[in-house]
């Protein structure tokens, strides 16, 4: 079933990825759930994994809580999955072994395979319409209250951060008994129309675009209608041509790139070309363990040294953020440098560390311009432990107001 509320209920805060809970019959709960207003990572990762990022594993202070990390490939990876379909399966096992009454996702809108529309799925055979990525962000928790009436008790839930956030902060009013999450990462989200004119910029057949990923080899994967594969290296992509507010300050600020509140992060950031799996307590062990030996892991690889690249990336990040042009490189010297990244550039875990580092400059740097009243509340303490080695620290007003690890 996919019975949405009304529009009407649609939200009105300026800072908001319509997650679903402000169209709840309590969009008041929003002022507690909500990511983007004072979000309370350290006390919901305590509650959630039973203790906070320690010190001492210092790759938690980057992607959070976890007892292990993995590549990991399906042995059959399932046709219509973004990556092997990691994340379908699993949930697509719990109905198979009625662990769960339904499973919360997204499915494709039927007039639009960008678009995502959320889904509550209770038939493991329809897990499949969930596969792939879609871009955008849809009301995922206005399906909670549905999920209720139905007397859904045992509920999995597949989600991007915000979304994830939210799930948990009002986990506990809920009266689920059980509850699985697993969440992807996600970064550089935008509406589902901007994305299209993205499309239209990369390639003359956009219509024809049937799989689009952002790869760890510092390329763009494109898929057409027609079976033909395109990589484009993100040095050669468009993205100076893009309106200022391609991305909306939501996703320039989110400081949750790897799901941190899931049970089970599934993502390809750290992969090397495969999936990348952190689970991040027993559920989340329990969840990687229904795939048995349908999945094949292996130790995650890290190679390269990330400084250099997240400083680039700060400056440019300032002078965007400015107004001001970005330092744009030759066109010659393009093909030589995107051959050299993928080479030499930061790989495995420290690709990823590299991007939750760019991504906490990125919330700093812009939230500092456009809504800094904001900081002191939005950014935990953490953001700024990450951002540190960039001569990045906060002013005394814009010092977090809840302390997380340092
Ligand atoms: C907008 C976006 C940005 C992402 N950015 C990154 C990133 O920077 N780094 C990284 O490592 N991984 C990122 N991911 C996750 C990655 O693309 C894969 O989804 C993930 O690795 C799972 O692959 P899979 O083959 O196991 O998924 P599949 O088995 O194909 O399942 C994909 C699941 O994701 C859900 N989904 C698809 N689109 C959306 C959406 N827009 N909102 C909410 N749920 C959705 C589907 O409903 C499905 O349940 C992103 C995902 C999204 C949606
Ligand atoms: S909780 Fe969800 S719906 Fe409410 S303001 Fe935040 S993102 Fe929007
Ligand atoms: S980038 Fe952050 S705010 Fe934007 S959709 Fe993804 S998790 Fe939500």
């Amino acid at each position: 079933m996919n019975d949405l509320p009304s529009e009407s209920a649609a939200p009105h805060r300026t800072l908001c990825t319509d997650c679903g809970i402000s169209r709840s019959s309590e969009p008041k709960r929003c002022a507690a759930a909500c990511q983007f207003i004072q979000p309370q990572y350290a006390s919901l990762e305590k509650r959630v994994h039973g203790r906070a990022r320690s010190p001492e594993r210092t790759d938690e202070l980057h992607f959070g809580p976890f007892i292990h990390m993995h590549r990991a490939s399906l042995k059959h990876p399932s046709p219509g999955a973004q990556w092997s379909g990691i994340t379908t399966r699993m949930a697509e096992i719990l109905l198979q072994n009625k662990s769960v009454d339904a499973v919360l996702t997204m499915q494709a809108d039927p007039h639009d395979r960008w678009r995502p529309s959320p889904i509550l799925i209770d038939k493991p055979e329809d897990m499949q319409k969930a596969r792939g990525m879609r871009m955008g962000y849809a009301p995922l928790l206005s399906l909670l209250e549905p999920a209720k009436q139905r007397g859904y008790k045992r509920l999995a839930v597949i989600g991007i951060p915000c979304q994830i956030y939210a799930l948990r902060a009002l986990e506990e009013t809920l009266g689920l008994e059980k509850l699985y999450v697993i969440g992807t990462p996600c970064s550089d989200n935008t509406t589902t129309e901007n994305f299209h004119q993205f499309l239209k910029l990369i390639t003359p057949t956009p219509q024809e675009v049937t799989y689009l990923e952002f790869k760890a080899n510092y390329h763009v994967e494109l898929r057409f209608q027609n079976g033909k594969h395109q990589e484009i290296p993100f040095l050669q992509l468009p993205l100076s041509d893009l309106p200022k507010d391609f991305f909306p300050l939501t996703c320039r600020t989110c400081v949750d790139y790897t799901n941190v509140l899931s049970d089970i992060t599934v993502g390809y950031m750290g992969g090397e070309g495969e999936q990348w799996i952190i689970t991040r307590n027993t559920t989340g062990e329990e969840l990687l363990a229904l795939l048995g030996d349908e999945v094949v892991l292996k130790a995650p690889g890290s190679a390269g040294k990330r400084h250099s690249a997240v400083l680039g990336f700060k400056k440019n990040v300032e002078l965007a953020a400015g107004g001001l042009p970005l330092r744009k490189m030759p066109n010659w010297l393009r093909p030589i440098v995107s051959w050299i990244m993928p080479r030499l550039g930061p790989r495995g875990l420290e690709f990823a560390r590299t991007r939750v580092e760019m991504k906490a400059i990125e919330s700093i740097i812009h939230l500092r311009r456009e809504q800094p009243s904001r900081m002191k509340n939005m950014l935990p303490q953490h953001i700024w432990s990450l951002a540190k080695d960039y001569d990045l620290t906060p002013a005394p007003e814009e010092k977090a107001t809840v302390l997380g690890p340092s």
